[in-house]
């Protein structure tokens, strides 16, 4: 459904040509609709070669197992809330290591998902029972025998197989550009 009025001073919204391109705008104030976006982050943290999953007991995906994640919040570092969210839905305490691989889903809401590889450190799995209604670390083999959400599978998969370096966070960035940065391979970066 097609927003009406502005987010930012409750005027009507017209369609406008913007740089060639027809959205909604302001009729009043600057404020252009530039479309519906979220972010979602997700964990794969490892511990002797197993990957911590949980089951989640809500739909979409209700009995599936899932790696750990939610969606980031407006002023929290997405470190920070990939931390956060493993240790609510799960109990464990776990540090980023890398990130691994990002998920384009260019739906009515557009959606990226920025998937991590997260060093455990320390905890005993223990699911939420609102989110999750089990949690714990599992082999690969073990997760052939389990119904595990085909997403978290292939990123359980490239969490598992040995490959070069992902973008790990620039702690000394070559000029300071406000936010945070994660760069290719860069040796020596380390994460929080
Ligand atoms: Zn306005």
């Amino acid at each position: 459904m097609d927003m009406k009025y502005c987010m930012e001073c409750g005027s009507a919204l017209a369609k406008k040509d913007i740089d060639g391109t027809e959205r909604l705008a302001c009729t009043a104030c600057s404020f252009v609709h530039w479309g519906n976006y979220s972010i979602g982050v997700g964990a794969l943290v490892v511990r002797d070669d197993k990957v911590l999953l949980v089951r989640r007991a809500i739909e979409p995906g209700k009995g599936k197992w899932t790696n750990p994640g939610g969606y980031i919040e407006q002023l929290e570092p997405i470190e920070d809330t990939i931390v956060r969210e493993v240790y609510e839905e799960s109990g464990i305490r776990a540090k980023v290591q890398e990130i691994i691989a990002v998920r384009d889903l260019p739906t009515n809401v557009h959606n990226v998902y920025i998937a991590f590889r997260m060093d455990y450190v320390e905890g005993e799995p223990v699911p939420d029972r609102v989110e999750a209604d089990a949690a714990g670390f599992f082999s690969l083999e073990e997760m052939r025998m389990m119904p595990v959400a085909t997403f978290t599978e292939w990123l359980v998969d490239i969490a598992m197989t040995p490959r070069k370096e992902g973008l790990f966070a620039d702690k000394q960035p070559v000029a300071s550009f406000g936010g945070f940065g994660y760069a290719v391979g860069k040796v020596g970066a380390s994460c929080r």
